[in-house]
C-alpha cells in the first residue's frame, strides 16, 4: 500500500482539533492534546530506541502533563511526508509523519 497522503490539513484552534482529510476519503479529527501527548520526538518518546514504534491509539485520548502546552503556534509541512507542529511552549521537534497519523484516525 502506498503511504497515506492528506488532501487537506487544518488546525481548528477553537475546537482543539487537528483535522485531516485523507486522499483515501477518511475524515479524521485528532484532539490536539492527544497529538501533543504522542509527540514522536526523541525527548518525548524517552530515547532513540523507542522512536518509530507504533503509537497506541488510546494515547490520542491522553492529556499531556501539566504545563505542557497543547496550543498550536505554527504548523508546517516537512517534505511531503509529515507535519511539524510548534507548540505554545516552544517545543517543535516532533515530526508527525503521515504514516503515524493515518492509523490513529479517531472514530
Ligand atoms: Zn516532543
Amino acid at each position: 500500500m502506498p503511504d497515506p497522503r492528506p488532501r487537506s490539513v487544518t488546525i481548528d484552534r477553537p475546537a482543539g482539533l487537528l483535522v485531516i482529510d485523507w486522499q483515501d476519503g477518511a475524515h479524521c479529527e485528532y484532539p490536539l492534546a492527544g497529538i501533543r501527548f504522542i509527540c514522536p520526538c526523541v525527548q518525548c518518546r524517552g530515547g532513540h530506541e523507542l522512536m518509530g514504534q507504533p503509537v497506541d491509539p488510546d494515547d490520542l485520548q491522553q492529556m499531556p502533563a501539566e504545563g505542557v502546552s497543547t496550543e498550536v503556534v505554527a504548523a508546517s509541512f516537512v517534505g511531503d511526508y509529515a507535519l511539524q507542529i510548534t507548540w505554545g511552549d516552544g517545543h517543535n521537534s516532533g515530526i508527525y509523519g503521515w504514516s503515524i497519523l493515518r492509523p490513529l484516525c479517531p472514530r
